[in-house]
């Protein structure tokens, strides 16, 4: 018999390490256990990513990511005490209450976000719930208008009864935000005008009315790694996965216990906090979109770049995050702060190769409004900003 030489024998292959073993094929659960969280959260962090980014492409084309545009439409003088917030009257701080915005200024700023590239323009109000508020009309209005230019809708109006939920729902709603920022049992710590049963009754009230769920959290509220695993357990365990998973980084305001705090200790968030998170939360609801949310600007382009790769799909453009992170579009700044803010962020999808997710494609395909405007789109890719015009998204080859 021929014997080859040594050096072109091939040694039988050992059957793969346990840890090798398909797991970066990811199928949609609902029944995680904690310790499992924990196990893929604690990963070697290069390890972590690539499991997310195989999952991710699964999933989702990686070359796509979501921008949406969030407006603050009552802003401030908020009832509630979420110790992150500036918009809390409980705490002093630099925001000023404000009326709720007209409809015809809003449908204004929710145009110019549609020709600076967004699909989804988002509405927030600072009160508790809707209640029996006038001002729910004139957000029905709001909703129903901005669904007609064929953008899709998400509100964040606190907490929602059955019956609001279906007459948001019938106004055209995609989507509906209310964060349960982190764990059951650090949430008392951070809020005590409500309790965590509150919001997933608000959250069940939304995937009743058949309006897809944004719920995720905020890093650098006092929580440990273990409150990051239990945020993220919540939402996997959850009847359907949030449509939407916003990972946010406390931006800290001072006058706010949290944000102080974390002034006074200097312990921002990492950019690894970031990654650890939105790669876990990638791997265990493969479906959803996770969104790299406030404090994004905190972050190099080469962290914003690192967090792509590890399954975020979505993140914040525009004016302003509510009253923070975000620059803002301002009489005293003009365009000049907005237009540059776009031009980095256009230079980084075009650096990354990435572009814009179409709206109404995806896991919200199902939900656009009959009504909604197909024949114009703001579905190109955000490009370049040529000159001094932040519109006219330019085609990119990819
Ligand atoms: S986070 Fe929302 S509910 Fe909490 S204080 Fe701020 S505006 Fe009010």
């Amino acid at each position: 018999m021929l014997r080859l030489p040594r050096c072109l024998r091939v040694a039988p292959r050992a059957p793969p390490a346990p840890w090798a073993q398909s797991r970066h094929f990811a199928v949609v659960r609902h029944d995680w256990k904690r310790e499992e969280i924990g196990d893929i959260y604690h990963q070697p962090l290069l390890e972590l990513v690539f499991q997310a980014a195989s999952v991710h492409r699964q999933f989702f084309d990686p070359k796509e990511v979501q921008q949406s545009t969030l407006l603050s439409i009552k802003t401030g003088g908020c009832g509630e005490n979420c110790g992150y917030c500036s918009q809390s009257q409980s705490f002093k701080t630099s925001v000023k209450p404000t009326h709720m915005m007209k409809v015809d200024e809003v449908l204004e700023a929710a145009r110019k976000a549609k020709d600076a590239g967004s699909t989804r323009f988002c509405m927030g109000t600072a009160w508790r719930g809707v209640g029996q508020k006038n001002s729910f009309q004139h957000i029905l209005t709001m909703v129903k208008e901005v669904s007609g230019m064929g953008m899709e809708t998400c509100c964040t109006l606190g907490l929602l009864n059955a019956e609001q939920a279906k007459q948001l729902k019938d106004a055209g709603l995609t989507a509906y935000n209310h964060n349960l920022d982190t764990s059951p049992e650090h949430y008392p710590n951070i809020v005590s005008t409500r309790t965590y049963a509150d919001r997933l009754e608000t959250l069940a009230n939304v995937r009743e009315a058949g309006i897809s769920v944004c719920c995720g959290g905020i890093l650098g509220i006092a929580e440990t790694q273990e409150d990051r695993i239990g945020l993220i357990h919540t939402l996997a365990t959850l009847p359907e996965h949030p449509e939407s998973v916003p990972i946010n980084a406390l931006v800290p305001i001072e006058g706010t216990p949290l944000g102080d705090r974390q002034i006074k200790m200097g312990t921002a968030v990492t950019w690894r906090d970031m990654v650890r998170s939105i790669a876990t939360a990638r791997i265990v609801m493969p479906q959803s979109m996770v969104r790299l949310s406030a404090g994004r600007m905190e972050f190099s382009q080469e962290a914003q770049a690192m967090m792509f790769m590890a399954g975020a799909n979505s993140i914040f453009t525009g004016d302003k995050l509510l009253t923070t992170a975000n620059p803002k579009f301002s009489e005293e700044t003009g365009w000049a702060e907005e237009l540059q803010r776009r031009c980095a962020d256009a230079a980084m999808f075009e650096a990354l190769g990435l572009r814009g997710k179409k709206p109404f494609t995806g896991p919200t395909a199902h939900l656009r409004p009959h009504w909604a405007d197909r024949a114009v789109g703001s579905e190109l890719p955000m490009g370049t900003v040529q000159g001094t015009t932040v519109s006219g998204p330019r085609e990119v080859a990819f």
